[in-house]
């Protein structure tokens, strides 16, 4: 028989049997008053969830499209703009704010680390930026940026909007919008929600709010705010045609996540990420990112001397546990777990029994077993 295949990377993530019935249902009008109401108490739930006095978006597209969004609403051409990278889709900013016309400066970390709030604070004293991006987790790296530290020192540029890119991150690590002094988080469906890929969904402050009206008409058209805030008040008028089953995969998500806590949920993605960090190092692994500042929502493991990644990640699939490669510098040395979402604890045991499954047919000389009992002992 064969093997089930585990979705270990880091989006999409494993979606469980409520959420896919959710999405096979049949589909209805988007004006069906059931599915307004729908849609309506969507938006309501993942405000509180997020707790934001403003605006919630939830559109159809991906993460990419919610860093557009973000950054188009706040600034205009000519604007400064500060992004603060730790990896590679820190460094997607860069590109996305330059054909904008945006005058671009950037921090930059050394992958596997972040950028510090002291070095933000003195770039911030320089000039006038318009809008700063953070990464909170950069799923180039795993390594997880201080959102809250930074937050603080943001209430004191009170002409910066403070962008956080939470793709990799929301639903999985804390996050709460205005208490952070966030004026815009976004993130997509397929990442920590653990719903399959199509929806983008973005939490604006009233300052973020406010930027936006002060800017007038803006270039874009589908993303605008202004074109989606009558609609996310009131789902039953038309702007663009809503993705309905993907809207209820995500009701249904969020329904899971209130069935859990989110605060519990928080806590078990912190429990699971140390236990399964814990188990790679036992088997010879490293993780990239350092101590201190490390995501809880997927690891980047280096490989010990003489493993080929290739070869590594065709028997896991093989095996039953797809991982993603490295990015950038670090191809070839390196995979990518994804362990955020709806992932239970069978799935946890299960992906580390794969990874050692896969070194035995390596040939890899280790103690076996060691990963389990690892993984045991820390879950
Ligand atoms: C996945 C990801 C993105 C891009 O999202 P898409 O849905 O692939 O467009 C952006 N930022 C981070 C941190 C991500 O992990």
């Amino acid at each position: 028989m064969k093997n089930k295949k585990l979705v270990m990377i880091p989006g999409p993530t494993p979606t469980i049997r409520s959420i896919n019935d959710q999405m096979g249902r049949e589909t209805v009008a988007f004006g069906d008053p059931e599915f307004v109401k729908d849609y309506k108490e969507l938006i309501i739930d993942l405000k509180e969830m997020f707790k934001v006095d403003g605006e919630c978006f939830v559109v159809a597209g991906t993460g990419t499209m919610a860093m557009e969004m973000a950054i188009s609403n706040v600034t205009k051409r000519g604007d400064n703009v500060l992004i603060v990278s730790n990896g590679f889709f820190g460094d997607r900013f860069i590109d996305l704010c330059e054909r904008k016309g945006l005058n671009v400066d950037v921090l930059s970390a050394p992958w596997g680390e972040v950028v510090s709030p002291e070095t933000i604070e003195s770039k911030l004293k320089e000039k006038n930026y318009a809008a700063m991006t953070v990464t909170h987790v950069d799923t180039s790296t795993g390594a997880c940026a201080p959102i809250e530290e930074i937050g603080k020192i943001i209430k004191n540029y009170p002409d910066t909007i403070y962008i956080v890119d939470g793709v990799a991150a929301t639903a999985g690590e804390r996050e709460y919008v205005d208490d952070m002094g966030i004026d815009i988080l976004f993130t997509a469906s397929q990442k920590a929600f653990g719903v399959a890929p199509g929806l983008a969904l973005l939490w604006a402050g009233q300052k973020a709010l406010s930027r936006r009206k002060s800017l007038g008409t803006i270039p874009e058209f589908y993303i605008d705010f202004e074109k989606w805030i009558p609609i996310m008040n009131d789902p039953s008028k038309y702007f663009a045609t809503p993705a309905v089953n993907m809207v209820w995969a995500l009701k249904e998500s969020v329904r899971v996540i209130n069935e859990e806590g989110i605060e519990a949920r928080y806590d078990r993605h912190i429990r699971v990420s140390k236990a399964i960090q814990s188990a790679l190092e036992s088997l010879g692994f490293k993780i990239l990112a350092k101590e201190g500042n490390r995501g809880t929502t997927l690891s980047n493991v280096l490989y010990p001397e003489g493993i080929n990644d290739a070869e590594f990640r065709k028997i896991m699939a093989e095996e039953g546990a797809m991982v993603a490669g490295g990015l950038a510098a670090y191809a070839g040395k390196l995979f990518r777990l994804g362990h955020m979402g709806n992932i239970d604890d069978h799935t946890v045991y299960s992906v580390i029994a794969v990874i050692e499954r896969t070194l035995i047919k390596l040939g890899y000389k280790y103690e076996k077993g060691i990963g389990l009992k690892t993984l045991l002992e820390n879950m």
